[in-house]
């Protein structure tokens, strides 16, 4: 088989620990037999962001935006452990915060599901994508705790000189209070960025706040999303898709009486909480998927997952581990099909379609990774280590491209 050809280069960024270790197997045994890639490589290892003072993380952000389609690999955001682990010039920041908050971006989690895990709700069929807003509200929050009874205002003085005053409450003993904020640009960036990936795909979209109760706050999020909508309305007519707008604990009753198949939009909180019980709820999250879409059109594609840490100091011991890879390999699909639409290589879109059918298939065989073997029904499960399992996936990538 000839190697299939790129034109435009992919963003690679490496990163730590386990995940790490996968990467290299992934690139070996799944990607460079096969295609003949195009890649701009960024080692966001921590080692490497500490000696270039974090700048590989802002290059490869750049890097991201210039050519439009970005891969990465987990990485390890340091705490105070590992400062001294890895002899830390400085506690450096989430590479996920720095990428995200440069390029603008919504983050898309969907699980990857097979026909021999069961989600745990019985009528989800298909995906459930959670799009969360990653800007503001509780998260860019000041509280202050109050000792005393007194009088809590909210106060807004504006560069012209404009102050917008609000008596939040008159307290009458010690208390607590909190100031949250949200801007209309981020939460504009953030309708198109799920309209437009519910079009790429074909998905509907469905948002939920609270606006019942907050009227302004929720309301701005109701009202700049509606008129969001407006500019891609005809393209979703076009395509037999759908925006739904719903109260978010209506949305949540829906939500497990659904079939799935459909986009979530949440604000910040109300997705932080509803990925952890939706990925729970389908399997593993060692079979969630994200991608990172900016409201410009640029997609990066990673794996929910960390960096696997636990498994990772068993295998520097010489421990076999049975990493699951499915994440990090539909990372590498997913960029490579959005590379190919977008430089219009046919070929390398089947290529990610069918290194994803493989991975499918070499489940379906019941040849699983340790964290997936308890959880499958109706098949005869066979635990195999990484290396087996991302050797089983090649035999069927190979046959499927005729290689
Ligand atoms: P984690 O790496 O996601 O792992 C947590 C546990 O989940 C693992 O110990 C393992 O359970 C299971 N697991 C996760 N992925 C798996 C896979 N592919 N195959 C099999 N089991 C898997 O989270 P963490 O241990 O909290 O964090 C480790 C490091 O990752 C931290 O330094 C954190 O900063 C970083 N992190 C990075 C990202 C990112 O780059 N996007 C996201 C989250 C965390 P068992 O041990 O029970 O087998
Ligand atoms: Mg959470």
């Amino acid at each position: 088989m000839k190697p299939i050809q790129m034109t435009t280069p992919l963003v690679e960024m490496d990163g730590d620990e386990m995940t790490r270790i996968l990467w290299k197997m992934i690139k070996e045994e799944l990607i460079l037999p096969f295609v003949d890639l195009k890649s701009e490589y960024y080692d966001l290892g921590l080692p490497e962001r500490d000696r270039t003072d974090d700048q590989v993380t802002v290059d490869a952000a750049n890097a991201c935006r210039k050519y439009g389609v970005g891969v990465k690999c987990a990485t390890i955001t340091p705490n105070v452990q590992r400062m001294s682990e890895y002899h830390l010039k400085k506690m450096w920041k989430s590479p996920n915060g720095t990428i995200r908050s440069m390029l603008d971006g919504t983050v898309f989690r969907a699980p990857i599901i097979i026909d021999s895990i069961k989600p745990v709700v019985k009528t989800w069929k298909k995906p459930i994508t959670i799009a969360r807003h990653a800007y503001g509200d509780v998260y860019k929050a000041v509280d202050i705790r109050t000792d005393e009874p007194g009088t809590a205002e909210l106060v807004f003085t504006g560069k012209s000189g404009k102050v917008i005053r609000e008596t939040i409450q008159e307290m009458d003993g010690p208390g607590v209070l909190q100031g949250m904020h949200n801007l209309d640009g981020s939460i504009r960036s953030f309708a198109h960025a799920c309209f437009q990936y519910a079009i790429d795909t074909k998905q509907d979209v469905w948002f939920s706040t609270k606006d019942t109760i907050a009227k302004k706050y929720d309301g701005l999020f109701k009202e700049i999303f509606a008129e969001v909508f407006t500019e891609y309305q005809a393209r979703f007519e076009e395509l037999g898709i759908t925006y739904f707008y719903t109260l978010i604990d209506d949305a949540v009753a829906r939500v497990i009486r659904s079939e799935g198949g459909y986009i979530w939009a949440c604000k910040n909180y109300d997705g932080d909480v509803m990925s952890d019980m939706v990925s729970t709820a389908f399997g593993s999250l060692a079979m969630m998927t994200s991608v990172l879409v900016s409201p410009d059109g640029i997609y990066e594609y990673e794996a929910a997952h960390g960096t696997v840490t636990r498994h990772y100091y068993k295998y520097l011991e010489g421990e076999e581990t049975s990493t699951n890879p499915m994440a990090t390999i539909f990372a590498w699909s997913g960029a490579m099909k959005k590379r190919g639409e977008l430089d219009g290589l046919p070929e390398l879109v089947k290529f990610g379609e069918e290194l994803e059918n493989a991975s499918l298939e070499t489940l379906q065989d019941g040849i699983m990774t340790k964290d997936l073997v308890g959880l499958a029904e109706g098949v005869k499960a066979q635990s195999v280590n990484s290396a087996q399992f991302i050797a089983a996936i090649r035999e069927r990538l190979a046959r499927r491209l005729g290689a």
